[in-house]
């Protein structure tokens, strides 16, 4: 890494004192009252009075019939990804994934725990290229993908960053072709797409309550459905499948999934909130794009149709202002140039004076674990390319977008003042 302090094109820049942060916790009042209230009278379990709250609250903020209050958003999607599972093929035999040798069409650039569900469940991920206009999951590619695979009954859909995906196109591809839609609704809890908000869009959706999402119990999820009985299966699952029994009687396979209520009752203090951070992050975003906007870049971009929740501001460089850069599997190279950066240039300089951003999320089609598995685009049966070295010839969108974007600090607690410092770093990284 340069030494971005001693760098003249930096003069002058102070390093923050506390650093700024990605997207950290906020913590207000009320989560320390139900907590407190959980201990004192001992409701500390996986039963009480702040998930039967926060379940209801969270269900009627969204839309949604019921919110099932799971350990973590990873463990909703697994619950999902089961439920739809046993809906399209029937009950495995214990010790068998229910999607066993099962294609299932799943966004290609998103966190990895929107996808791994589909493989603790022995399906297939056929990874679908993601869209330059919202960068979420491409329907033109989508479409492709069924009519190479169209025994596919399973969509995997994310909201990228806060920021709702093209959900009446992608919804009108599913139901031509009989698929249940799986909503990874994680990032974007409070966002909306046509005034709905996210988390109604699919068969069965999930929240995160995870430490950096727009609020948190420090872990936790949500399962959301419209039917009791499914409501009612993923509470049974979630607590290991016990039988109205007197003894420990077992049916069908468990899992120690539900959420507890000391969790429960922080997420429970946090729903008000919700509003709050998602305004917070607004004026992050907006002050972004104000503050970028003489630079060749551009902010994540969403449509008119939809209202993000602001989750985390990332920008894109213009091809024509990428100096050089290359990625190898865990390291990277670049050069400076002038009137020209690069993501990792831009994120090595706001770690030099303590301020965190991140890569883009790396699509899944050029993970190493993933790679062999198919990959969609809107132009053809795109094979990922090999990760050896990613160039800048890369044809796919979601390579694109991973190798000139990157995520800026998003804070909502970051001050306006440190904003402008931060806004002024990246300016200087195109001097
Ligand atoms: C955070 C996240 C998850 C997983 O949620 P956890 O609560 O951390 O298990 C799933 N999908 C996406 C897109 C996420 O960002």
């Amino acid at each position: 890494m340069l030494d971005f302090t001693s760098d003249d094109r930096f003069k002058g820049i102070k390093t923050f004192a506390s650093k700024v942060w990605l997207s950290s916790p906020t913590m207000h009042v009320e989560e320390q009252k139900w907590v407190d209230e959980a201990i004192q009278t001992n409701w500390v379990s996986t039963v009480g009075a702040n998930i039967n709250e926060v379940e209801k609250q969270v269900a009627e903020i969204v839309g949604r019939k019921y919110a099932v209050g799971l350990s973590s958003g990873t463990a909703a999607l697994h619950l999902a990804i089961k439920l739809v599972g046993e809906k399209l093929y029937g009950k495995p035999s214990v010790g068998h994934g229910v999607l066993e040798g099962k294609r299932v069409f799943c966004s290609d650039m998103t966190f990895d725990a929107t996808v791994n569900p589909v493989c603790y469940e022995g399906g297939i991920p056929v990874f679908i290229d993601t869209e330059y206009d919202t960068w979420n999951m491409d329907p033109v590619a989508l479409e492709k993908a069924f009519s190479l695979y169209p025994e596919v009954k399973i969509i995997v859909l994310v909201h990228l960053y806060g920021t709702p995906g093209k959900i009446d196109e992608i919804k009108r591809i599913a139901d031509a072709h009989g698929a249940l839609i799986v909503e990874d609704a994680a990032e974007s809890f409070g966002a909306s797409y046509k005034g709905v908000q996210t988390g109604m869009f699919g068969d069965v959706s999930v929240l995160s309550g995870n430490g950096n999402k727009i609020i948190t119990g420090s872990s936790g999820g949500f399962l959301l459905t419209d039917s009791k009985d499914e409501a009612d299966r993923i509470r049974k699952w979630s607590t290991q499948s016990r039988e109205a029994a007197p003894w420990y009687q077992h049916e069908e396979l468990g899992y120690n999934y539900r959420m507890s209520n000391i969790i429960a009752g922080i997420l429970r203090g946090q729903v008000p909130y919700l509003q709050e951070h998602i305004d917070q992050k607004h004026a992050v975003y907006e002050r972004y794009r104000d503050g970028l906007k003489d630079l060749p870049v551009k902010m994540n971009p969403f449509s008119a149709e939809s209202s993000p929740n602001y989750w985390l501001s990332c920008m894109l460089i213009d091809k024509s202002a990428m100096s050089r850069e290359v990625r190898g599997e865990q390291d990277y190279l670049y050069i400076s140039e002038k009137g020209k950066s690069s993501p990792m240039e831009i994120l090595d300089a706001l770690t030099a004076f303590n301020a965190e951003g991140r890569p883009i999320w790396k699509p899944m089609h050029m993970q190493p674990i993933y790679r062999l598995n198919p990959f969609i685009t809107s132009n053809g049966d795109g094979r990922a390319q090999s990760n050896a070295y990613i160039s800048m010839s890369c044809v796919d969108v979601g390579a694109d977008i991973f190798m000139r974007g990157l995520c800026l600090p998003s804070d909502n607690k970051m001050t306006p003042d440190q904003q402008d410092v931060i806004i002024d770093i990246i300016h200087r990284c195109f001097e």
